[in-house]
């Protein structure tokens, strides 16, 4: 009886001491402890101390455990694990973490989660927003800019550069804006919900590109020259890296630079001869300034000893001789300036390089650093500004539209891809908010931007889809009438741009993840490429911590899998508990898969993409999981966005158990092992139910606080196509009304059509005021123009030499007495 009772508690205690993390040193003097115990009641004797001193006397003598046991695994460790090479070790570098970091770690914890402050705007920034970017809305027309003139109007262009929209990241000393990122992300949405040329042209120098690295890496003489002209628009910045060469692969670019003597201003001087070839260059075709990357070499070796200096970034003046720039680009019919530029033997002086000599051959690091903080701002704002547009365009539309009689959008069928749209836009706007937080605490979170890219993105694809499905031949026929079919066009460019979306998800959010998350890992690696002693000291403190941590994860995803997670912490007691502890369980499980993959994979995980992929699923659903969770937690945790937040939870949990088990299926006996302690009773997240699509589309459809929270800081003027649409919803609202009103006194069957008509006949009843009837007119006109697409001459879609051609043909002949006197 003891002595079962002495093991379950000697099991109990120690399961304890392993899901809390406990030391090495207290979990031994608990052990010894409790067989202290044993042995008074008589359970332990002499051969189960001496199992337990086999065990623990290694472990706790440091000497011993350093000079054996870390030592040897470390010249085994050295073999099978790369070293890690100087691009790796800078992207490496370049990065922080944030909250992702505490969620690979296994046990997050909520309180710090629900502590980070929520962002709020300056009263400028406000001001920003309701003014300029308001009238820029109003100002552009979508379809000129994509059609007639394949550019914004000059006004635009204007507009921009007067109101210092390029200067969104430029400091106030230089005459910037210098917003939060918060605000600038808010800027973004706004404008993206307007038209993709307006929300990439301003995203990008705004994004990677001359600004950012100027102002972090620049020379005082360049800040000064440039930031100022930059700022008010005088200079148009670019950044050219992507070479025909060099895509995904920027590191292999083959531009180069070569250090040696020339003429420069009639002097000669060191410079550098570069010889380039890059293309896809956003705003290249207007650009003033070209920010260069190219590889640097010293064969003369007149600025050191090295020959080869590595990637180097430099400011190209778009008047310098030899270089050719100007032609464009047409990415997919949403054209804004973007195209290719070349240079032979072009030579340029030293203070040309960003930062001057000194930086020289810096560039890779500087490129990584600025990425990991733009590519968390312009690509994820600018989906979450789309999708958050089109859900409320879609709904409107699916509200108004009536086939068989009924609104599209109350067809259970539409309300599938209605439900989709609702969702994440909730989920969308949580992210980026919460994403942009880390960069205003003063993160570098390129863990966080490589996650907020690819879903964000992967997002804004698949609603661009559902909304086109919803809106049919509406979203089909170009126009000026269609709000739908440029953004869809256009959604590749975000799939494939700052990282394409299979790389980052294959590679680099797993991959940088892994690393840069990982209490250990990444310590491993520095200590073991130092091979002093100390490098040693810090490779066995490294590998100790890792197994301890290595096994709490296995007891805490075998404790929180055998039910355990019902118990486990949330900081909430409402509805939204289930999913804290779907957390709690999913980051155990997490933590462990890494490891298991990691030691088992070795080096070769980064060839692994598919294992990589689903590990780095993980890591994203759970950051979008809690980016959610924050959200409604910071808005007041409004009870009549629940439905929201449920669909987002659910859908995010549920996608992240079906990689996290696609992940154990391919993983081969390992993952049957690991699936019998992760899933013992099977799947415990389920997707959203029939009857919650049907909450979350109806949401949708009518106005309402939700709805309104969920367009929140949209363009939705009149003026506008959706502000147009969000009027004529309510118009046909209070129209139905009327309708049911003349339809009753006529006592006639109707069909809710030619409402001009309908209230041509209330009047004539006496039924229906003027007022109501004017509505009713109203109702119509907007009903008819939201159901209308546009139709054209069959020359007015003739482009380019066939439009020529036909323009030439059908010249307006002269009058004769003109010709004559020609
Ligand atoms: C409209 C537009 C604007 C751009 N603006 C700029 C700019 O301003 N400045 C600039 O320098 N560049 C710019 N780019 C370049 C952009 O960053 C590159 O297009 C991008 O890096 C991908 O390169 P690629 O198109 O050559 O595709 P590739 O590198 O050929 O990739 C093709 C496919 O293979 C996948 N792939 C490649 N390597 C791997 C791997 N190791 N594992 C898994 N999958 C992999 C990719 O994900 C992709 O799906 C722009 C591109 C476009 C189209």
């Amino acid at each position: 009886m003891f002595t079962t009772l002495w093991i379950i508690a000697t099991i109990a205690i120690f399961v304890g001491l392993m899901y809390y993390r406990s030391s090495l040193l207290v979990t031994s003097l608990a052990l010894v402890g409790l067989f202290a115990v044993g042995n008074l009641l008589g359970i332990v004797g002499p051969v189960l101390w001496t199992v337990l001193a086999v065990v623990l006397l290694p472990l706790n003598i440091t000497a011993f455990r350093r000079g054996v046991l870390s030592k040897s695994i470390l010249s085994v460790y050295r073999n099978i694990m790369p070293e890690i090479s100087d691009t790796e070790r800078d992207a490496i570098d370049a990065g922080t973490t944030w909250w992702e970091g505490d969620l690979f770690r296994g046990a997050p914890n909520w309180k710090k989660l629900h502590s980070i402050q929520k962002s709020e705007l300056t009263a400028e920034e406000q001001a920003f927003l309701d003014g300029p970017v308001e009238e820029v809305c109003k100002m552009l027309d979508d379809w000129e800019a994509t059609h007639e003139l394949a550019d914004m109007p000059e006004h635009v262009w204007q507009y921009l550069k007067d109101h210092k929209f390029f200067a969104m990241i430029i400091k106030k000393e230089y005459g910037g804006l210098e917003f939060s990122a918060y605000a600038q992300s808010r800027v973004l949405q706004k404008l993206a919900g307007v038209s993709t040329i307006l929300a990439s042209t301003v995203g990008v120098p705004n994004s990677l590109g001359p600004g950012e690295l100027l102002q972090h890496y620049g020379t005082k003489a360049q800040k000064d020259y440039y930031l100022p002209r930059l700022a008010v628009g005088d200079e148009i910045p670019c950044f050219a890296l992507t070479s025909p060469e060099a895509g995904s692969d920027a590191g292999s670019i083959p531009d180069s630079g070569v250090v040696c003597k020339g003429m420069w201003e009639g002097q000669e001087i060191v410079g550098i001869k570069l010889n380039f070839n890059k293309r896809y260059i956003t705003l290249a075709p207007v650009a003033t300034v070209i920010g260069l990357a190219f590889k640097l070499y010293d064969p003369e070796q007149l600025l050191g000893d090295k020959a080869e200096l590595g990637i180097t970034a430099a400011l190209i003046p778009r008047d310098t001789k030899g270089l050719e720039i100007g032609r464009r680009h047409f990415p997919l019919n949403v054209p804004f300036q973007n195209g290719p530029l070349r240079g032979q033997d072009v030579f340029v002086p030293l203070d040309y390089i960003i930062g001057g000599k000194e930086m020289a051959g810096k560039g890779w690091r500087m490129l990584v650093e600025c990425l990991s903080v733009g590519r968390a701002i312009t690509l994820p704002s600018n989906s979450a500004g789309g999708v958050k547009s089109i859900a409320l365009a879609t709904g409107a539309y699916a509200y108004i539209r009536r086939q068989f009689k009924l609104p599209i959008g109350k067809m259970e069928g539409v309300e599938e891809p209605l439900a989709r749209l609702a969702g994440d836009a909730y989920l969308m706007d949580a992210v980026t908010r919460f994403s942009t937080k880390a960069i205003d605490l003063g993160e570098k979170p390129s863990v966080i931007s490589a996650i907020a890219k690819y879903h964000m993105t992967e997002k804004l694809r698949a609603r661009m889809d559902d909304a086109m499905d919803i809106h049919g031949g509406k979203g089909i026929c170009l126009g000026p009438n269609n709000y739908l079919g440029r953004g869809y066009q256009g959604v590749p460019v975000a799939i494939t741009v700052e990282g394409a979306n299979i790389l980052t998800r294959n590679l680099m959010i797993y991959g940088q993840g892994a690393i840069r998350c990982h209490p250990y890992v990444l310590e491993e690696m520095l200590a073991s490429a130092d091979h002093t002693a100390a490098g040693l000291a810090r490779f066995d403190k490294a590998l100790f911590g890792h197994i301890g941590f290595a096994m709490s994860n296995f007891v805490r995803s075998m404790v929180l899998g055998f039910g355990g997670w019902h118990f486990s912490s949330t900081p909430f007691g409402d509805s939204t508990a289930k999913y804290y502890k779907q957390m709690n369980r999913f980051s155990a499980n997490l933590a462990l898969l890494s490891d298991v993959a990691m030691g088992v994979l070795g080096g070769s995980l980064k060839r692994k993409q598919r294992i990589s992929a689903r590990l780095g699923d993980m890591l994203s659903y759970l950051y979008l999981a809690s980016a959610t969770l924050k959200r409604f937690d910071e808005e007041g945790r409004q009870k009549d966005d629940l439905p929201l937040v449920h669909w987002a939870l659910q859908d995010t949990l549920h996608k992240l158990q079906e990689s996290q088990l696609a992940l154990l299926d391919n993983f081969g006996g390992i993952g049957k092992a690991l699936k019998v302690v992760m899933y013992p009773f099977g799947r415990i997240a389920s997707r959203p139910s029939d009857k919650l699509d049907h909450k979350v589309a109806k949401l949708l459809l009518k106005p309402n606080a939700s709805r309104e929270r969920l367009g929140a800081g949209q363009f939705l003027s009149p003026e506008g196509a959706f502000g147009y649409l969000e009027t004529t919803l309510r118009d046909i609202i209070k129209a139905e009304e009327l309708f049911d009103r003349v339809r009753k006194a006529a006592n006639q069957r109707m069909s809710f059509i030619f409402l001009d008509k309908v209230a041509a006949k209330g009047k004539e009843l006496g039924v229906l005021n003027d007022e109501e009837v004017a509505l009713l007119i109203r109702a119509e006109e907007g009903r008819l123009r939201t159901i209308n697409v546009d139709d054209f001459a069959h020359e007015d879609l003739m482009a380019g030499k066939a439009a020529r051609d036909y323009a030439l043909a059908n010249k307006p002949k002269k009058p004769k007495a003109a010709a004559d006197a020609a």
